[in-house]
């Protein structure tokens, strides 16, 4: 029986995804990961089979489905074996494209949503700066309006999809006013006046995270995305779902690795200590699991679940480190045993408690949810 919110369809999707990912994308996840690139074509694979595009209304290219299919999608990516796959298709579906289907025109939304729905544009979501990470107020990449549109100057820091990306979704400052006025959004395309620089990272090897600088870039008028100078809002519309799709993806990943970590001991006899540690792991999961299912269920509702979805983001994302690290020392006991996957889980599942908001950032809109 499917665990409420989903359902027997989603059973029927989760199925077919999970086939998919393991007959299609998990063979290619060690080679992908020794190139710390997958290809773009990926892309077009996920979009032949519509996963580009749950959400999105059949209007736009989309599947008409609504924001558990992509909750699906995002379980299932755990099992691909590449925390750098699954963070590069996540980027373009979960944080990229989601801000021009509720925010754009309907020519913004034929020109990236549909192209990227079809797998023919790759999209990256540009926020972050050298100097402003947690606190957006503090962006200083500056959009100058000029006749017909802006120019663009500045520089942005560790964008998934940054190399590879079609076009970036970019906070820019518009006005000198402080704090988060002045924000805005523009869309900006891969060209002139767009350097980008790959950056080496701990994990997530197959994603392409990078180094944006752009130099006097041209923007036209018609790529502001939202209103102008309200971009704040557009940020803050996106980061629940952002963060459940965090939780999701490291409960499922969590599982792939307790799973694996089982395969690997099932055949020799395990002592307590080992049996009580893996209890503890299976433990652990299902708390986070438990609490990502009623945030999402929640947020599924309507409710308003800000306190449910920052605790599953919290509670998952360190927990995410700490059991893959566990499993590594349950497995690494034993000499000769094929450690490299759960090695990956350990460097991939550092990402959690930074990206999306980091632990102290959560912990900080839990205390203001508690009036503190
Ligand atoms: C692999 C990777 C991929 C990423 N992908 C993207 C992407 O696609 N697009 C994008 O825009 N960004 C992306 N990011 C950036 C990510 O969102 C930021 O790293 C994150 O928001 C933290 O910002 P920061 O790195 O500047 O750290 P900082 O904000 O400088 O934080 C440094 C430390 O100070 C703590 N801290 C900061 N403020 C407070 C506070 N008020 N109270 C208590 N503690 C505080 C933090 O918790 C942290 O421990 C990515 C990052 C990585 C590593």
């Amino acid at each position: 029986m499917p665990i409420p919110p989903f359902t027997a369809s989603h059973d029927g999707l989760r199925r077919e995804i999970r086939e998919f990912i393991r007959s299609e994308v998990r063979p290619h996840a060690d080679e992908w990961e020794r190139d710390r690139w997958f290809p773009d074509e990926l892309f077009g694979w996920f979009a032949q089979r519509g996963y580009l595009g749950l959400k999105y209304p059949r209007s736009h290219g989309g599947a008409g489905g609504d924001y558990l299919d992509d909750a699906v999608l995002a379980e299932e990516l755990a099992g691909c074996a590449s925390g750098g796959v699954a963070a590069g298709i996540g980027a373009h579906i979960g944080i990229a494209t989601p801000p021009i289907w509720k925010f754009g025109s309907d020519q913004q939304k034929r020109d990236y949503l549909e192209p990227a729905i079809r797998g023919e544009r790759i999209a990256a979501l540009a926020i972050t700066e050298p100097d402003a990470g947690s606190d957006v107020a503090s962006i200083r990449t500056f959009a100058r309006e000029v006749d017909g549109g802006f120019l663009v100057n500045g520089a942005k820091l560790y964008i998934t999809n940054g190399v590879r990306a079609d076009f970036l979704v970019t906070a820019v400052k518009t006005s000198g006013e402080g704090g988060h006025h002045g924000l805005s959004f523009l869309i900006i395309e891969r060209g002139q006046g767009v350097r980008s620089t790959k950056l080496d990272k701990l994990g997530w090897h197959a994603s392409d995270t990078a180094e944006i600088a752009f130099e006097d870039a041209e923007v036209p008028a018609e790529n502001l995305l939202g209103e102008r100078d309200r971009g704040f809002y557009l940020i803050m519309a996106n980061f629940q779902w952002e963060r459940l799709l965090m939780a999701l993806g490291s409960v499922a990943g969590m599982q792939a690795g307790f799973e694996l970590t089982l395969e690997l001991v099932g055949s020799r006899s395990v002592g307590q200590t080992t049996r009580h540690a893996l209890a503890e792991v299976a433990t652990t999961i299902e708390v986070g699991r438990a609490l990502t299912y009623h945030a999402l269920r929640l947020f599924h509702a309507g409710i308003d679940a800000v306190a449910e979805v920052t605790m599953a983001k919290l509670a998952t994302q360190r927990a995410a480190c700490d059991t893959a690290a566990r499993c590594l020392e349950i497995v690494g006991l034993d000499p000769g045993t094929d450690t490299h996957l759960l090695e990956r889980h350990l460097r991939d599942a550092r990402l959690g408690p930074i990206g999306g908001g980091t632990d102290e950032i959560m912990k900080e809109i839990l205390g203001k949810t508690l009036g503190l």
